[in-house]
């Protein structure tokens, strides 16, 4: 395997590091105090610059950006801390659209997205469905040539402030539950919804969404009635190609270096001597480059058109789960500091080593849980037997 990017891909990445240092400013990363992962400003100018519809594959219409250059965009928004919820969602709503969806989508949503004028949300867990998302219960049923929605949905994350919602719906409670679902999309502001924000431990907002009596156009069904499961194939497909790169720690790591190069250690000196922390944080850059490693490679095998979900896995599940570890490392070494909370007014670099401790063990889960994660990579990975469901 060959460690060095294409020069194209290079270039791209000085473009990327060029763009992000004019547009992640200290105003953009404020506004994630608002529990809103997102800046409508940063978005907007992304969109702009064409990342947007660029990620979306040729075939589709879209730029058809590298699986290698989009693994480099990733890894850079990461970098800059960017907040880019908003992204992911936008092109995976609009591939799955211009694959599966009807002229009326493509050409009412599809550009929306694209441009960054309309933000979208997932609305596949419940509270009783996550992990096994197909259990889905919220309910459409049709009614002429509209359909009505009735049901709950839990970790809408975005739905505050998006337009549309990729809605899991359940259409035939008869069948086996793979077999019963139809996807919708569904705007935001149709009668009937209610959203209500629920805060994660890391202050994120996320959203519980309500559905009472939803009335809906059946030119809003997303596929084929009952043809649920083959939509939801389609988005793990994206989202598994947007996902490239996973590099949560390096921020945390720079922002322990600059606690540990002013603050004192016990014994004289500065923290940034002591030879436990120095342990640490080499390991953590260590994990880092394992890091770099597993997205190059699922980024190599998509290039390549070779499958490439369970290097996905393995990326995710290794990135999230040591940002996690690291957290707790430089926590305990900072000792009282390590809780001193952000205050109005402060900077968003202050306390931000507090924060990722907060916010390091939602990674693990969203997105698929290390668990699910796990039994991937062992029944794709080691041939072990399929885990139990
Ligand atoms: C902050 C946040 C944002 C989110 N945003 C969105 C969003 O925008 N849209 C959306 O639809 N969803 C979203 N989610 C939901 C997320 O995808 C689910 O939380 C996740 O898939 C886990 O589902 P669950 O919470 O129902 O837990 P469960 O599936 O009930 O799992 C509970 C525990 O059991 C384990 N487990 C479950 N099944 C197995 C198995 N087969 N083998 C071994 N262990 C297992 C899990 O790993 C976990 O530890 C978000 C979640 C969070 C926390």
């Amino acid at each position: 395997m060959d460690f060095s990017y294409p020069a194209d891909v290079e270039a791209f990445r000085t473009e990327v590091q060029e763009f992000l240092t004019e547009h992640v400013t200290d105003a953009v990363l404020e506004e994630v105090d608002t529990g809103t992962v997102h800046s409508d400003d940063l978005h907007k100018a992304m969109a702009a610059k064409g990342w947007l519809s660029g990620a979306v594959p040729t075939e589709l219409g879209g730029g058809g950006m590298s699986p290698l250059k989009m693994s480099v965009l990733i890894e850079e928004l990461q970098l800059f801390r960017a907040p880019i919820d908003a992204m992911g969602v936008a092109i995976g709503m609009a591939s799955i659209i211009l694959e599966l969806g009807n002229d009326f989508l493509k050409g009412e949503v599809v550009p929306r997205l694209l441009s960054g004028d309309a933000l979208g949300a997932f609305g596949y867990s419940e509270p009783e469905s996550g992990s096994d998302v197909a259990a889905a219960q919220t309910k459409a049923v049709r009614d002429g040539d509209e359909w009505v929605i009735n049901g709950q949905k839990m970790w809408t994350t975005m739905a505050h402030v998006a337009d549309y919602v990729i809605l899991l719906t359940r259409t035939n409670p008869d069948v086996p539950k793979h077999k019963g679902l139809t996807f919708f999309i569904v705007p935001l502001d149709s009668p009937g919804i209610e959203i209500q924000p629920v805060w994660t431990m890391g202050y994120e907002r996320s959203n519980a969404t309500f559905y009472d009596e939803v009335r809906l156009d059946d030119k809003w069904r997303l596929g084929d009635v009952d043809g649920g499961w083959n939509v939801m194939k389609t988005a793990l497909k994206f989202e598994r190609g947007i996902a490239g790169g996973q590099f949560y720690s390096p921020p945390l790591i720079d922002a322990t270096i600059d606690w540990a190069t002013d603050a004192p250690a016990p014994d004289g000196g500065a923290m940034i001597d002591d030879p436990g922390l120095r342990e640490s944080l080499v390991r953590a850059m260590i994990d880092v480059e394992v890091c770099r490693c597993f997205a190059q490679k699922t980024a190599y095998l998509a290039d390549t058109g070779a499958p490439f979900g369970v290097e996905g896995s393995m990326t995710k599940l290794f990135a999230s789960e040591t940002f996690k570890k690291h957290s707790h490392w430089f926590m305990d070494a900072m000792g009282p500091d390590g809780l001193v909370k952000r205050v109005e007014g402060d900077g968003p670099h202050v306390a931000f080593v507090e924060e990722t401790f907060r916010h390091a063990p939602v990674t693990t889960i969203y997105g698929g849980t290390s668990e699910i994660n796990r039994n991937m990579v062992a029944e794709a990975h080691l041939g072990l037997p399929r885990a139990r469901r």
